[in-house]
């Protein structure tokens, strides 16, 4: 049994690629890795690599893990400016003994000395969405309220292969007009991700800051450990983190999860309307799906013609100056 499962509609495109790849016997970290690639690559999506919307002060920064549920190896980098692929560099870093998680100019010096490709991640239309964003609030609204803005897309995949291993992998640029050198649950081994084959996977995508306080990548993992179906795990550590944030901080921040387990079962849980997600396993075709919450549940079905139109459309449109 092989399968990839993936946050947000954008998973697409790389998650067919993926499970061309997987059909063909390949690995599972080959197949995350190349799928993360295609949406890093895709300039249109303004959370993810190329086109990532910027910091506070115009930089783009983006976050990116690898793990390999074989061995438990895991490489991130953080703040990373100016290169094309950060998912490729933190699988690099996943296969170092020590110092697999570098942030900034440490991560930049390393990616530069492996040769990886440089490249201005800063386009002009989130150029523009950034000098927009100056003009409506100043750019400094979203220091002490970091929300996630709409379109806020962490790309995060969990793949199986045919024989057994399971890899995850995350990608962004984080929030938008976020502090320069913050870094969000994407790099945080056991936050925004965790891959164990023996138990399963899993991604998370929301307020990174919240997404760290419950290690829910861990714990989804640890819940698919103790005999949860994955969607059981998903919902099960959704509405236990949510509940607590509300109960100790007033508020929860955004939190979407999708999992996999060593069998191929998958599921997703969420606490926001609307969540998409993308599933592509032996016996399923690549599907999008959105998600809702229902009470401490989730429920999802395929994404209409509509909808899919709607997204490519909205993300496509012209951007202007205002
Ligand atoms: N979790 C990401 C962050 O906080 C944002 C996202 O998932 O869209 O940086």
């Amino acid at each position: 049994m092989w399968g990839i499962i993936a946050t947000w509609r954008m998973a697409l495109e790389g998650v067919s690629g993926a499970a061309r790849m997987l059909v063909e016997g390949e690995s599972a970290g080959d197949a995350v890795e190349a799928a993360v690639r295609k949406v890093e690559d895709f300039p249109y999506y303004k959370s993810v690599g190329f086109g990532g919307l910027p910091n506070a002060e115009g930089d783009v920064e983006l976050d990116a893990g690898f793990m390999d549920g074989d061995t438990l190896a895991f490489g991130s980098v953080g703040a990373l400016k100016d290169f094309a692929n950060p998912v490729s560099i933190a699988r690099a870093l996943s296969q170092t003994t020590a110092n697999c998680v570098l942030m900034g100019e440490g991560a930049e010096k390393y990616a530069a000395r492996q040769g990886f490709e440089r490249k201005t991640m800063l386009t002009d239309r989130a150029r523009i969405r950034y000098m927009n964003r100056l003009k409506t609030d100043g750019g400094t609204a979203i220091h002490t309220d970091l929300k996630p803005y709409a379109g806020h897309d962490t790309v995060g995949m969990v793949c199986l292969d045919a024989k057994g291993t399971i890899a995850s992998a995350t990608s962004t640029s984080g929030l938008f007009m976020k502090r320069p050198g913050r870094i969000g649950d994407s790099p945080i081994c056991g936050a925004g991700l965790y891959a164990d084959s023996c138990r399963g996977g899993a991604t998370v995508t929301g307020l990174g800051e919240d997404c760290m306080r419950g290690c829910i990548s861990y714990e989804v993992v640890r819940l698919m450990g103790e005999g949860l179906r994955p969607q059981e795990a998903c919902e099960q550590a959704v509405a236990a983190l949510d509940e607590k944030l509300r109960r100790v901080r007033g508020s929860a921040g955004d939190l979407s999860i999708v999992a996999m387990n060593a069998q191929g079962a998958w599921g997703a849980a969420t606490n926001i309307d609307g969540f998409s997600f993308v599933v592509a396993t032996e016996e399923l075709a690549p599907v999008v799906y959105v998600a809702e919450r229902q009470g401490s549940h989730t429920v999802y079905q395929p994404a209409t013609k509509a909808w899919l139109d709607e997204y490519m459309t909205a993300r496509t449109a012209p951007v202007e100056l205002i």
